[in-house]
């Protein structure tokens, strides 16, 4: 009698405790962006097409914000919005992937956690119907951060994501433009998501198809760790969009952090450094978290695809400036 006392106090410290610390480690504090590619998207195009764009914008957003609401991880929220957009024709990643010059689709992804810097990506996949998801695996399942081509299939194969046949990824709007033949007007949609958990966790993704008529085996700056994604609980997570040999030259989005760890840079400070005078005029842009919950969407072309959402109650989504 008198153990089985002695046993329900021990039984409901252990509660209290846990839930002191869980309280203690939980804000209720979130912050999420996305972008769906940055480029030349014109303001005379047809109204509908606007309205198609802006609703998976937010469909995207509430995704990722009713993850975070609840209390689920960053790396959750981003990589199920990733996983929408993948799926979303109208954006060049996964389903909608714009064409090689031999008529395939070669997609790249990444993702990485600014908890312990891991990471995880893959390069020049063709039969990977969610990139980021294969990205996410070789970041928990294996002790390697980047896999490319044949390899990368194959271990996608071994560990059991969705398998497509190529031909999924094609879109009749992608195939009028690789018919034009061209590296066409740049209209990106490219697409990426930062976010910060309840618990400080800041995660990036970003996952593409590439540059329109790529020459096979090109690959971009998205699955290039430090270029086209980046995440650090000390600074920032930042995913970017434009002419991926730019981003890899200038490794911006490794560099938004730098700025911030060595130079005190605030998040808008770095970010606009990056783009506004680092990177050329049209390269592209970046979306951008840090470990405050402050966010930044920058670009240097005429629009940039992109929404935020977070815990104060903001929820917006745009096209251009
Ligand atoms: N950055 C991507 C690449 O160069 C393309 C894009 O963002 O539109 O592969």
């Amino acid at each position: 009698m008198k153990q089985n006392f002695l046993y329900s106090i021990i039984i409901l410290f252990i509660v209290i405790f846990t839930i002191t610390i869980d309280a203690q480690n939980k804000s209720n504090k979130y912050t999420i962006v996305i972008h769906g590619g940055a480029g030349g998207f014109s303001k005379n195009s047809p109204d509908s097409l606007k309205e198609l764009y802006l609703n998976s914008l937010k469909e995207a957003l509430k995704i990722g914000q009713d993850i975070l609401k609840n209390g689920g991880t960053s790396l959750d929220a981003v990589e199920k919005v990733i996983n929408y957009l993948e799926d979303n024709h109208l954006f060049n990643a996964g389903k909608g992937a714009v064409f090689t010059t031999d008529g395939r689709h070669e997609l790249d992804a990444s993702i990485m956690n600014g908890k312990d810097l891991s990471n995880g990506a893959v390069a020049g996949v063709t039969i990977i119907k969610n990139p980021i998801s294969l990205a996410r695996l070789v970041m928990e399942k294996t002790n390697n951060v980047l896999f490319a081509g044949r390899g990368a299939d194959e271990l996608g194969i071994k560990l059991g994501v969705e398998i497509v046949p190529n031909s999924y990824f094609h879109t009749d709007e992608q195939y009028l433009d690789f018919l034009k033949g061209s590296v066409k007007k740049y209209s990106g949609e490219t697409v990426g998501c930062v976010a910060i958990d309840n618990y400080g966790n800041i995660v990036a993704g970003t996952s593409t198809g590439g540059r329109n008529y790529k020459i096979p085996g090109r690959i971009g700056d998205s699955p290039i760790i430090g270029a086209g994604n980046y995440a650090d609980n000390n600074t920032c997570g930042v995913s970017a969009t434009g002419i991926g040999e730019l981003f890899i030259k200038h490794t911006v989005a490794y560099n938004v952090s730098a700025l911030m760890k060595f130079k005190g840079y605030t998040l808008k400070q770095a970010c606009e450094e990056m783009i506004y005078k680092v990177l050329p005029d049209n390269a592209g842009g970046i979306i951008a978290v840090d470990k405050d919950g402050n966010y930044e969407m920058v670009f240097n072309t005429t629009a940039m695809f992109r929404g935020v959402a977070n815990s104060n109650g903001v929820f917006e989504v745009a096209i251009w400036k």
